[in-house]
């Protein structure tokens, strides 16, 4: 197994969308094991021990971890195959590349979390099972809420015609901006804003996705969602406790909204610090 140090400053590969890669995508249906509270990934994180003999940039680490995916129930290929290409230890500091490829939430500063793959992966396959998305054969033009670490921008990407995120910290929009400049992420814009009012300049799109719940969906989102586009966020349960993914279609005669899995998710904040 190769042991050479992480290519940091690596190019990024070129987009699956851009070369004709993506296929229909699979049902749904597995139910995901919620993300760890931040303390647990916190306390990880501080007695990380890298794998032994798995150099962290090899292309077999990435593979193994999307072989656990597959078994855990994404069958999205062009999803696999876009974890299978974004350096997740690209995104996270140095002292948890370690865990980089395990499937679990790491903290990325200011009291946020990186999601694990595993919601990702499965978050971003809702996204594909979409109309326009399954016609086309990928994501369109598609903005993130919480641009946290750029990781889940990076992974969106691969996977889209064009990526807005918007994030409200500024230290994680500049940290962000600063990985995706580093691996020379194509199509993506960063935006330093409040997420809850979307992004009004470059709507409508086909993919809204967010990676902070509050208790229901900010209008501005379904405002900003095109025709035949979805949307796939986490937001209070119906029975008041925890969160659950919402999906959301817009079909010219209206909405329809169905809920996807239990999720655990930091929460969605209005306003910028
Ligand atoms: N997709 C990210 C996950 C980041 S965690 C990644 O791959 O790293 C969720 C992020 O949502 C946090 O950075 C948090 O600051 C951000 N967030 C919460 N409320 C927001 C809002 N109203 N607008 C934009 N970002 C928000």
């Amino acid at each position: 197994m190769s042991g050479k140090p992480p290519a940091r400053g690596a190019r990024f590969p070129a987009s699956l969308a851009q070369r004709g890669a993506l296929a229909a995508p699979a049902p749904a249906g597995t139910l995901l094991r919620p993300q760890r509270p931040l303390h647990e990934a916190a306390r990880d994180a501080a007695r990380a021990v890298a794998p032994s003999g798995l150099g962290l940039d090899s292309a077999p680490v990435r593979q193994r971890m999307v072989q656990r995916l597959r078994a855990d129930g994404v069958q999205c290929e062009p999803v696999l195959r876009a974890m299978g290409e974004v350096p997740r230890h690209e995104f996270v500091d140095s002292a948890l590349a370690a865990q980089a490829y395990e499937d679990t939430s790491l903290p990325i500063g200011l009291s946020q979390t990186i999601s694990k793959p595993s919601v990702v992966a499965r978050m971003i396959e809702w996204l594909y099972l979409g109309e326009s998305a399954r016609a086309r054969g990928h994501l369109g033009r598609t903005l993130e809420i919480g641009t946290g670490c750029g990781y889940q921008a990076a992974v969106l990407a691969q996977l889209s015609t064009s990526v807005v995120s918007v994030e409200r910290l500024k230290g994680l929009h500049e940290l962000a901006a600063r990985h995706l400049h580093r691996l020379q992420v194509p199509r993506c814009r960063l935006v330093y804003g409040d997420g809850m009012r979307g992004h009004p300049p470059n709507a409508p799109y086909d993919a809204i996705i967010a990676a902070a719940g509050g208790d229901d969906l900010p209008a501005a989102w379904l405002d900003q969602l095109a025709v035949g586009g979805r949307l796939v966020a986490p937001a209070r349960s119906p029975d008041g406790r925890g969160q659950t993914l919402v999906i959301v279609d817009r079909r010219s005669d209206g909405f329809t909204r169905r809920l996807g899995e239990g999720v655990q998710f930091v929460p969605l904040k209005s306003g910028t610090h």
